[in-house]
């Protein structure tokens, strides 16, 4: 599918490349041109002569290109609750913050997408994903200030419609207030599929249907949750096997493990990603790798909430599909998934089984690009540098203080500081630019998210009797 001729092109040149292609094909000096949305070309050495249409040449010294990043997991609406519960476990956590969640409006899930998004794009995300599961009665449309955020922002998104319909009096760990019908969760994913979903190649915007986790969820919703994405040819998305409470609460109350819970609702396909995945036995990742359900691994949250190593080299050696994820700000307060490259890498060395087979760093690399494209079903569009697929490019500055003494771009990359981003592009058009966002001021945001913050708190305090 190469673009049409009249396209207009942009060449970058001069700089470090690696491609995540299927060989990790790396230049040490080479070219990307993009033409239109596509990317036209990439190798070694200057770019073709007598291009025609070119209307900007990027001198890429002292930088390496990049596919852009794509994050797998988050919650968008917990920028506005980071800092609170610092201490705790998944479940006292998630008690602990239920109850000032269920209080969140339009404006504050808008600005909340905006604070989030700002601070992922700055990083070199390109393909971003918002896992949002609460709805509270007459909070006005969350999902479409969400994706007109993104869309604002400029960059390719998929919402996971979540829901939650088992609260407290079913057994379940939110409050009664905090979730919806079995009905109104259905019907509502729907209506956002219908309304929002695009299937189409360069796809912007894409819908997955997510009932949050097997204790805030019915079986029954799972089970129709998972009938509704194949009748619509969306994907499924949801937490799985993230602490032993899980495991416990799964045992407990439907007799088996989560993987075999998930498998009996109709939950691993290669149509399923699932966040976390830290407690899997053996026969847990080879059902995993049987079925190609996809993981969102987010190491920094797995580690503030002190729920466990997930056992991602032995994933990845049975075949799953692997991708990273930020997962919500109030676990990872930072909200960057640069930072999660080197946190995925360093954490997993951490667990001495895995030493032997541990991440390097163009794993980590994959798995931040290639990885989470897979895991979002769009492998066959963005993830790599190759002819043909869309224009998602990061070029970051690897020749200042921080990195330039680093032996080698991708090590400096995934083992050094955070790398600041001269130039990103998604589906050929910049959105950062210096370090600064061509298409939102983050000034305003972070006033705006304080303020949307703070109006949260005092409404969540009033509330609390
Ligand atoms: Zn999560």
């Amino acid at each position: 599918m190469a673009a049409p001729a009249a396209a207009p092109r942009i060449v970058i040149e001069n700089c470090a490349i690696a491609t995540v292609d299927a060989t990790d094909t790396e230049y040490a000096s080479g070219h990307v041109v993009v033409a239109g949305n596509r990317i036209e070309s990439v190798g070694a050495g200057k770019a073709p002569e007598n291009l025609e249409n070119v209307v900007r040449r990027v001198d890429g010294t002292g930088h390496l290109a990049t596919p852009g990043l794509v994050n797998t997991h988050h919650h968008f609406y917990q920028w506005i609750t980071r800092g609170l519960a610092t201490d705790h476990n998944l479940f006292n956590w998630l008690v602990a913050l239920y109850p000032t969640w269920a209080r969140i409006d339009e404006p504050m899930a808008y600005s909340a997408a905006q604070g989030s998004l700002a601070m992922m794009a700055r990083g070199g995300v390109t393909t971003a994903m918002d896992h949002h599961y609460v709805y509270p009665k007459g909070s006005g449309d969350l999902s479409g200030a969400i994706i007109r955020a993104a869309a604002e922002m400029g960059v390719r998104f998929t919402l996971a419609r979540g829901s939650m319909d088992r609260s407290e009096k079913d057994g379940g760990l939110p409050p009664d207030f905090a979730v919806e019908t079995l009905e109104g969760a259905l019907a509502a994913t729907e209506e956002t599929i219908d309304k929002h979903h695009d299937a189409s190649f360069d796809a912007m915007t894409q819908v997955a249907v997510a009932p949050c986790s097997p204790f805030s969820v019915s079986t029954e919703l799972l089970k129709q949750g998972a009938q509704l994405a194949r009748r619509k040819g969306v994907r499924l998305h949801t937490h799985g096997s993230e602490t032993v409470e899980e495991e416990k609460f799964c045992h407990e109350l439907f007799g088996m493990g989560p993987t075999d819970y998930f498998e009996s609702t109709g939950w691993l396909g290669e149509d399923v990603w699932m966040a976390h995945c830290v407690h899997m036995n053996d026969s847990d990742i080879e059902a995993f790798a049987r079925t190609r359900t996809g993981v969102a691994h987010c190491p920094s949250s797995n580690a503030r909430l002190a729920a466990g190593i997930a056992r991602v080299p032995d994933m990845l050696a049975a075949g799953v599909p692997v991708g990273l994820g930020v997962d919500g700000t109030a676990s990872n307060e930072s909200g960057e998934l640069h930072t999660e490259l080197r946190n995925a890498l360093l954490i997993n060395r951490l667990n001495p089984a895995h030493r032997e087979h541990a991440l390097n760093a163009r794993q980590a690399l994959r798995l931040g690009t290639y990885g989470g494209a897979q895991v979002l079903g769009r492998a066959g569009q963005i993830g790599s540098l190759e002819p043909g697929k869309l224009a998602d490019v990061v070029l970051w500055k690897l020749d200042t203080l921080a990195h330039a003494s680093i032996a080698d771009p991708v090590t400096a990359l995934v083992f050094g500081a955070a790398a600041p981003v001269t130039l990103s592009f998604v589906n050929g058009r910049p959105v950062v630019e210096n370090s600064r966002l061509l298409h939102a001021d983050e000034d305003a945001i972070a006033r705006s998210t304080r303020a949307e913050a703070q109006r949260l708190a005092r409404i969540a305090a009033q509330d609390t009797p």
